[in-house]
């Protein structure tokens, strides 16, 4: 008998002995049997005889490994780095339907499509010939304007790698992953590609799974999942819009996908290219200093112009009676009479942010969360955080039945125009999109000129590209700047290059009007939107003065409990005795979360800002060591290292 050591996808530790009669290879997969049920998990590799009785592993799924010790290797990696067990780190990153699933019998046939070639310009040539297919590690970051034809460079990346015989892992945002999309990489390269994310079903995902662990698929696009299917022959990582904040993962493990790519490049020996029009301060700060290979794009490819700016004072507005200021209104009518499109982007869905009485004042809060209900147009009283619903009847304070809003929402706004506009509004947020299809119809209509107005959130900021679209409205973007967050200007900041970058892609030159009740506010400095550095020139010196990232390594510690005053109490007395123990690192709080109850549970938080990776690891270490376990009313802490929620 042979014993071997065996990782289950758990939320847990997850590494158990188990018996064979057979040699099993480490990275193959075993089914076992574990708390009476079956569970397939991976071979690590052959451990000593155990003291104690263990079972036999039931089946052996693969003869040949499907993972490789550098996949292994890269696991446990992150289970080091996000101070996560294995067993959960597997379970985060690896959906357990898909480790437990076969290939599938049909053999790989891709459909074949009609080529439609373009020549790269001049600029664009020289960012490719600057990035050799075959070398060793090298990350490259492309900081190109939108619209500067970044998509069309990795395409060319993707044609050298794959004729090298090497595979190419391409990820994009989930909400980059659009038919657009598809439909470009199939013009390019002939054939129709494989997705990997979760909209597209579970046998597809699977499909892609298979075809790219096979080998048989070179190329595979998907969203942050996609970076732990186990390759044959991986050649290059391409990872687009590397700022994107969705590639920070909220649950366990709490990993950054770019932060993971480039590790795992690092692992294979291979070359990853990241690319933005708005790269992360943090990843400036990496090409500034030479860790990463820094590639400009500073024009646009059709030599369009880049749109021209006007903030518009919301003071002198009548606001908030007139949510829209009347110049962006005039906007839209010239736009919608010259047969152009407009985009109207809001931060924010629903009808209003929150409902009052009108007698007393009472916001409507949700019963689980320190939030006020988000309110819907037919009625539907929703909290964003839990997803509990409510209708509203009377106030439940004094009884009266009049209410009135506070701070508009997409739908609201839809609304507005529509009887400004009628039949020229189209409407994209994550209400409205629940599938592809309705996107793709969405877009499509909007396309071929339907309407001439669309009116939406983040989901309409990013990677779309009509040539007819001249005028781009910004609402809202103060809700961005206010949120207690470092990362916040940062987030404005790209959000209206990314959302202006939409506007005067091709012939015309673009306007965007942003409205603001702080115009004075520096990302309202239109030059920061002409020139590629002039952003992080303001922002660097910032974060080095308040020392921020990349100034230091920021890790956040969340307490919750069910029970208010124990969980304060606990947060202090954890922090403080850290505090004594580790008196070189600098631990701020505890304080009250923005969100000081979630789910029910309270909440109180603390940051950790060091540079010493040894030290934030020690610390939270230590932290989970004094911290009580107690059967009732339990205290959790949440360990997320290099936060991008601080809610
Ligand atoms: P980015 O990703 O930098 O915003 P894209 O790669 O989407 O820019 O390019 C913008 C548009 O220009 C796309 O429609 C793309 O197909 C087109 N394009 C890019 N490069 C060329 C080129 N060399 N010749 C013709 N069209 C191009
Ligand atoms: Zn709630």
């Amino acid at each position: 008998m042979k014993f071997f050591e065996v990782l289950l996808p758990i939320a847990a530790d997850g590494v158990f002995t188990y018996s064979s009669h057979v040699y099993v290879l480490p990275g193959a997969r075993a089914a076992v049997r574990f708390n009476n049920r079956d569970i397939v998990g991976i071979v690590l590799g052959e451990a000593a005889e155990p003291a104690f009785h263990c079972s036999e592993i039931s089946m052996i799924l693969d003869e040949l490994p499907l993972f490789d010790l550098t996949w292994l290797n890269f696991l446990k990696e992150i289970a080091e780095y996000y101070l996560t067990p294995l067993g959960s780190t597997l379970f985060g990153v690896l959906s357990t339907k898909i480790l437990a699933s076969y290939p599938p019998k049909r053999p790989y046939e891709p459909k074949l499509t009609t080529i439609a070639p373009i020549e790269l310009s001049a600029e664009q040539k020289a960012v490719l010939d600057e990035i050799p297919p075959d070398s060793p590690f090298c990350p490259h970051l492309i900081h190109g304007v939108t619209g500067s034809g970044k998509t069309e460079i990795y395409i060319e990346l993707i044609k050298k790698v794959i004729q090298m015989g090497k595979q190419v892992l391409y990820l994009v945002p989930e909400i980059s992953l659009t038919p657009q999309l598809f439909s470009l990489l199939s013009a390019r390269l002939g054939y129709t590609i494989p997705a990997f994310h979760f909209r597209v079903g579970y046998t597809a995902r699977s499909a892609a799974f298979w075809r790219f662990a096979r080998g048989e698929a070179s190329l595979i696009v998907g969203a942050r999942s996609a970076l732990f299917i186990p390759p044959k022959n991986l050649g290059m990582i391409i990872l687009d819009e590397e700022h994107e904040k969705s590639y920070k993962q909220e649950e366990t493990p709490s990993y950054h996908l770019r932060d993971m790519a480039v590790l795992y490049a690092k692992l294979r020996d291979i070359p990853i290219v990241l690319g933005s029009a708005t790269p992360q301060t943090e990843t400036i700060a990496n090409a500034y200093s030479g860790k990463y290979l820094l590639h400009r794009l500073p024009h646009r490819v059709f030599g369009a112009a880049m749109p021209s700016f006007n903030i518009i004072d919301m003071k002198k507005e009548q606001y908030p009676k007139k949510f829209i200021a009347e110049p962006i209104i005039q906007e839209l009518a010239k736009t919608v009479e010259q047969d152009q499109q407009a985009i109207i982007f809001l931060n924010r869905k629903g009808y209003a942010a929150s409902l009052y009485c009108k007698v007393c004042g009472t916001v409507q809060y949700c019963p689980n969360c320190s939030v006020p209900y988000t309110v819907y147009k037919n009625g539907n009283l929703v909290c964003n955080y839990c997803g509990s619903f409510s209708k509203y009847t009377l106030c439940p304070i004094c009884g009266a039945s009049e209410t009135s809003f506070a701070g508009v929402g997409t739908e609201r706004i839809e609304e507005y125009l529509d009887e400004i506009f009628p039949n020229e509004i189209i409407r994209i947020d994550a209400d409205k999109v629940r599938s592809t299809g309705k996107l793709t119809e969405l877009l499509d209509d909007f396309g071929s000129k339907k309407a001439h107005i669309l009116v939406g959130t983040q989901f309409i900021a990013k990677g779309l590209h009509f040539p007819d679209l001249t005028f781009v409205g910004i609402l809202g973007i103060d809700n961005i700047l206010s949120l207690p967050d470092f990362r916040a200007v940062e987030r404005g900041y790209q959000l209206i290059a990314q959302i202006s970058g939409r506007a005067g892609r091709e012939k015309k030159c673009g306007l965007i009007h942003i409205q603001t009740l702080i115009p004075e506010h520096p990302i309202f400095n239109v030059d920061m939107y002409n020139s590629q550095s002039s952003f992080y020139d303001y922002e660097l010196p910032r974060r080095e003065k308040f020392v921020y990232p990349p100034y230091t390594k920021l890790c956040r510690l969340l307490f919750a409990g069910s029970d208010e005053d124990k969980t304060r109490m606990e947060a202090f007395r954890v922090c403080e005795t850290l505090k004594r123990e580790f008196t070189d690192i600098a631990l701020l709080g505890p304080v009250q979360a923005p969100i000081a109850r979630l789910n029910k549970l309270y909440r109180y938080t603390a940051l950790i800002k060091s540079n010493s990776n040894k030290n934030i690891v020690s610390l939270i270490k230590q932290s989970r060591m004094i911290l009580k376990k107690e059967k009732t009313d339990p205290v959790s802490i949440r360990v997320d290292r290099d936060p991008y929620y601080f809610m």
